[in-house]
């Protein structure tokens, strides 16, 4: 279970880690009122599960309560790597000196935690550790004895840190590794840790994943809350079909979710962009194949839609009958490629034929044909 940021920040108070202060918001006007309680220069911070968000616009830097509610109008509701915004974070902005990098994670090799630090914060790990990998310092903990004062120390040596900030940054080392346990995680990160005016150590932002198999009862509550505004996951929800959203145009309907991310991959390949994808999953039948239609259709960004189905348990005439009564319920306004195969194929193509449509036998072929068409019909 991954938190949003505001949400590990709540965990990282919790146990002592300071962080800037701030208040969650979902519309513009909350986002005013905050500003104006804490006072400019504010962050608006776009709250997904996904990294990178300064990059894609998704953070903003407001020196009015105005200004901050003209970003958060842009921000709220804006797609970040096909992730919906629907939180953002009003922070205090602080004056940054200098920045680290600092992460707790399972080293499953090791069975053990391991620590990772950085003196070149801000920027991704994975960037530091090909452009600079001296300056990044890796240890583990043993899970009896936890993580013991002497070790931090070394490391900090090791990193060539300046002794005035051996203490308050160990503290944070410590503090971390509390929240790592108490709050059963697989990764704890904070990228930045900043000193800030003043030679103030604090959390700017904040990765947080619970283990699945353990999530602590105070914070169970607090899974993606967010997900359910998006009336399609509700739907897909309700019928227990899996229904993700993303960003672009082309709708996607499979069987299994091996076959759904290739599907996915082979669309980008062939230069379109998913809208979402549904998985009808195994043993489908002709009424979850309308379901999984109407939800899928009933996405406005919806411009093309390539349904590709793997007959195995699932019988191909099944996805047929649904897909030819939805057809004629719903009237399909987009273009629509079908690529089916396996499991009574040929009575499915037959009934797929009868009624006009042409399925394709093989999926790259689907996923060209879909992207022309969208391109075309634009
Ligand atoms: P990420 O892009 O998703 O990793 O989001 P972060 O919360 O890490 O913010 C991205 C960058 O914005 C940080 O690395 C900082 O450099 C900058 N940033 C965020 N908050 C502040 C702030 O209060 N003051 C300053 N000066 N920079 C900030
Ligand atoms: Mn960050």
């Amino acid at each position: 279970m991954r938190l949003q940021e505001y949400q590990g920040k709540e965990l990282f108070k919790r146990v002592g880690i300071p962080v800037s202060e701030g208040q969650v918001a979902a519309s513009p006007h909350e986002v005013l009122v905050i500003a104006h309680e804490l006072g400019p220069p504010v962050v608006i911070k776009a709250q997904v599960l996904v990294g990178g968000r300064g990059k894609a616009g998704g953070i903003k830097l407001a020196n009015s309560p105005a200004e901050a509610r003209q970003h958060a109008e842009k921000i709220l509701g804006m797609s970040i790597k096909g992730e919906r915004v629907h939180k953002v974070l009003v922070t205090r902005a602080v004056e940054i000196e200098r920045e680290f990098y600092l992460s707790i994670t399972v080293d499953r090799r090791a069975k053990r935690p391991v620590v990772i630090f950085s003196s070149e914060g801000g920027m991704e790990i994975e960037e530091v550790a090909t452009t600079n990998p001296n300056a990044i310092i890796k240890f583990h903990i043993d899970p009896l004895l936890g993580l013991q004062s002497f070790q931090v120390r070394d490391a900090l040596y090791c990193a060539a840190i300046d002794g005035s900030l051996m203490r308050p940054l160990s503290d944070f080392f410590i503090k971390l590794y509390q929240a790592f346990t108490q709050f059963k995680a697989n990764l704890v990160e904070i990228n930045p840790l900043a000193i800030v005016d003043g030679g103030k150590l604090i959390a700017v932002d904040s990765k947080f994943i619970v283990d699945d198999e353990e999530v602590p009862a105070e914070i169970a509550g607090w899974e993606n809350e967010e997900l359910t505004d998006n009336p399609q996951e509700q739907m897909a929800k309700k019928d227990e079909l899996q229904y993700v959203k993303l960003d672009g145009e082309i709708g996607i309907i499979g069987n299994g979710a091996g076959l759904v991310m290739s599907t996915l991959d082979l669309v980008a390949l062939k230069g379109g962009k998913p809208a979402n994808f549904l998985d009808i999953g195994g043993g489908a039948n002709a009424e979850q194949m309308k379901k999984a239609l109407q939800i899928v259709l009933s996405d406005p960004q919806v411009k093309g839609l390539f349904i590709n189905i793997f007959g195995g348990i699932t019988r191909c005439d099944e996805v047929a009958k649904g897909l030819v009564a939805t057809r004629h319920e719903l009237g399909i306004r987009v273009p629509m490629v079908v690529r089916l195969t396996g499991t009574n194929e040929a009575e499915g193509k037959e009934i797929l034929t009868e009624d006009g449509i042409a399925p394709v036998g093989d999926m790259e072929v689907g996923a060209a044909e879909i992207v022309r068409r969208v391109r075309v019909a634009q």
